[in-house]
């Protein structure tokens, strides 16, 4: 049986820290703020703004919301971000992706300045994260850390193995597990004998998005086994990228989906914003 690591309760933890941060910097006159960009109206980007919005009204962040049409360019678009960019008030901006094919998704990411690059995506932030400076982290793998950190589960010396290799979460999660001294590897959908690379792993971190690939014939008994996948199956159920039933008997600590992974990463966004907001 293993350990649940519980990332509802971890990232409720964060949230209330940040809260009382966030009540410390409104005493000394500073507020919070931050931007938050969805164009046209996919229904999961309209879930994900507005739980942005919620956790922000939680912990005390105020929050901008625009709210674009489908038709808007590029050029507009970037307007925005010049604008949200030079305004003082402003720390954090965010631009929910994915946005319409009209629009090139790598010059939005490089229109935000990296000062409020609260997602982690700006070519500066990726640059910042692989040679150890300061910078904004990718909010996924930035909670992974934390679920395994506040877990007291130990990165440094450890075997950790990434299956995906995606610029948001594999890649981003690798380099976090270098800074905490892991021994990395990385797969992908090219890596050969993928079985057994992934069952060296002391900490396995899976972000494949394909629903319940890596059953127990996967995983060294006793591992720490994360799941970043999210997905509905064929009976509307949540699952990830893990075959929790198969895995969580042999695995020394799991995390669920839905209450693992998923959570923390709004939590670290939060915690980015603040931050972000925090530094001057
Ligand atoms: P992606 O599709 O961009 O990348 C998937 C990666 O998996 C690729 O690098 C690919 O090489 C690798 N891969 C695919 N099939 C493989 C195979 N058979 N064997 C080995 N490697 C394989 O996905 P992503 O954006 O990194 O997301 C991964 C999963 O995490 C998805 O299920 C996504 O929904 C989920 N996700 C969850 C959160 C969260 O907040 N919980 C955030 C981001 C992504």
């Amino acid at each position: 049986m293993a350990f649940v690591i519980d990332g509802k309760k971890i990232s409720a933890q964060i949230k209330d820290e940040l809260k009382d941060k966030v009540s410390t910097l409104k005493a000394d006159g500073k507020e919070i703020c931050l931007a938050v960009i969805q164009v046209g109206n996919d229904p999961a980007s309209t879930v994900y703004v507005g739980n942005k919005k919620k956790a922000c009204e939680y912990i005390g962040i105020k929050s901008l919301a625009y709210e674009l049409p489908e038709e808007t360019t590029e050029q507009e678009l970037i307007a925005i971000i010049d604008k949200l960019n030079a305004d003082d008030s402003v720390h954090g901006i965010l631009v929910q992706l994915p946005v319409p094919k009209q629009i090139n998704e790598d010059h939005i990411i490089q229109a935000i300045s990296p000062k409020k690059d609260v997602d982690g995506f700006h070519p500066a932030s990726v640059g910042a994260l692989s040679i150890g400076q300061k910078g904004f982290v990718s909010c996924t793998p930035a909670g992974v850390i934390q679920l395994l950190k506040r877990s007291n589960i130990e990165i440094e010396g450890k075997e950790c193995v990434v299956i995906g290799r995606s610029n948001i979460v594999g890649k981003p999660m690798s380099m976090l597990l270098l800074r905490e001294n892991g021994t990395i590897t990385v797969c992908h959908s090219k890596t050969k004998n993928l079985k057994e690379v992934c069952k060296r792993a002391d900490i396995l971190i899976v972000a494949i998005g394909r629903p319940r690939m890596i059953d127990a014939s996967y995983v060294k008994p006793g591992a720490t086994v994360i799941d970043v996948g999210i997905h509905r199956d064929e009976n509307n159920k949540l699952c990830g990228d893990v075959d929790y039933a198969s895995v969580e008997p042999i695995a020394g600590a799991i995390t669920p989906v839905p209450g693992g992974v998923g959570p923390m990463t709004i939590a670290m966004l939060m915690n980015n914003c603040v931050e972000a907001g925090a530094v001057e």
